[in-house]
């Protein structure tokens, strides 16, 4: 078989059984992946100093090129497909894994009688040389993937577009620096000649041809999600994207509501009492306002829902504008709204007042008529001695908003001292 063909199916081997592991890595977890890459490791450490294959441009190793060219590629798409975090763990373990290697070796160096057997020769000194060089070569990789990501994210600027292109030029540029001190490391250990490193790097960039090829194809085919495109800074590369911040995303998602971007019920159901707690033990009054924008059901029914959707946004945007940095606003229900805030009447009154005001003047661009609010109010510890009874009572001003009439805010105190 030609030395071509030999690295080719290496090469295609290789990146099917590693793209097979990674994409199931949701079912059988992601340290079968890891395993496998530092296996890996050994061997292609091992070939890079002894196994060379003749080619017309020079002496290459299937180590140097298709397998660290490939590892490159799939820590490349370890941070493409999960985060810098998950890209991080390996190159840890890569590294402390290969110098406690070495220091084991060195302490069975200092033993200078093993066994000896008929067949049996252990070459310790290349031992040395390999551990070295796994050494250096981790923590070029150290280096590598470091450079790997940030010029992936700085090209997401110059070719977005182009996944195969951007994946190339990242990982041909990260090669070919690699190749240079990696050679370097070689040429003094082992004495291998020049011709290995423009071989080697040659070789190399043939490689990273060939693994963003199919890097871009398994993206595009077998990871439907797009690669991400948004440009980042530099210094601090290694700590986000990890898990800690897609949590917090999550944590700031949950209790927001998707139409308005408001707090949800969920949120005001563990607001509230905190709020009510906060008023009692300062001994100042919170109100609540309970907004409900009127006849909407036969704005959903005359202009269809999307506009309705339209509609509720648009209400909820002028309460937000309207209220102060205290008052606390929550999507409640469908069309209803509930404000809390730090204060009693009549100046809770006014603002409510101000806030259907808002409402009503606001233009309402495709609907023949002008969107109206009414407004229930109930006040601590006026009208209500808990949450429980704070909502019932402003419910019950909102309700006598509705019979009087509507677009208009109504006070629990004007019904009377609470019963
Ligand atoms: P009233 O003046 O008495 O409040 O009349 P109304 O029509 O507003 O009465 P009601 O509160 O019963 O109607 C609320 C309607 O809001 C019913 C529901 O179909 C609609 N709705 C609830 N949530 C949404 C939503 O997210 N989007 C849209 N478009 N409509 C919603
Ligand atoms: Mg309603
Ligand atoms: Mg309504």
């Amino acid at each position: 078989m030609s030395g071509f063909l030999v690295l080719l199916a290496q090469a295609v081997i290789y990146f099917a059984a590693m793209a097979i592991i990674f994409n199931f890595r949701r079912v059988i977890g992601i340290g079968t992946f890891y395993c496998v890459l530092g296996a890996m490791h050994f061997l292609e450490t091992y070939l890079a100093a002894v196994f060379f294959i003749e080619l017309p441009f020079g002496l290459i190793s299937p180590g140097s090129t298709v397998m660290f060219a490939g590892k490159l590629a799939f820590f490349l798409l370890l941070y493409i497909k999960e985060d810098a975090e998950s890209m991080r763990q390996p190159i840890y373990g890569l590294l402390i894994g290969n110098m406690l290697m070495v220091v084991l070796a060195m302490i069975l160096r200092a033993y200078n009688d093993p066994v000896s057997l008929p067949g049996y020769n252990p070459d310790l000194r290349f031992l040395d040389q390999i551990g070295f060089l796994m050494v250096w070569g981790t923590v070029l990789l150290f280096v590598d993937l470091i450079a790997l990501v940030i010029i992936y994210e700085r090209l997401s600027e110059l070719v977005t577009n182009t996944p195969a292109g951007r994946i190339f030029l990242s990982l041909a540029i990260v090669l070919s620096f690699d190749q240079v001190f990696f050679y370097v490391g070689l040429h003094l250990l082992s004495g291998v000649p020049i011709s290995a490193f423009y071989g080697g790097w040659i070789a190399k960039l043939g490689a990273a041809g060939f693994f963003s090829i199919m890097l871009a194809l398994y993206l595009r085919f077998v990871e439907a999600a797009a690669i991400r495109a948004s440009a980042h800074g530099t210094i601090d590369v290694f700590d986000r994207l990890t898990y800690r911040h897609r949590y917090e995303k999550l944590v700031e998602q949950i209790g927001k509501d998707a139409l308005t971007g408001l707090q949800d019920r969920g949120r005001f159901d563990a607001k509230g009492p905190v709020m009510l707690q906060a008023a009692m033990r300062s001994e100042v009054s919170l109100s609540l306002m309970m907004i409900d924008i009127d006849h909407f059901k036969s704005i959903n029914d005359r202009y269809g829902h999307p506009q309705g959707d339209k509609v509720i946004r648009l209400v909820a945007d002028i309460i937000m504008r309207t209220k102060r940095g205290a008052d606390e606003l929550f999507r409640y229900g469908g069309e209803e709204f509930a404000l809390l805030c730090p204060e009693a009447p009549p100046g809770a009154t006014a603002l409510a007042e101000r806030i259907r005001a808002a409402v009503a003047t606001a233009p309402h661009p495709g609907l023949d008529r002008p969107v109206t609010i009414s407004v229930g109010i109930a006040t601590f510890p006026a009208d209500a001695r808990d949450m429980r009874e704070l909502l019932m009572r402003a419910d019950a001003s909102l309700y006598e908003a509705k019979a009087l009439g509507r677009n208009r805010v109504r006070n629990a105190a004007a019904a009377g001292p609470r019963p």
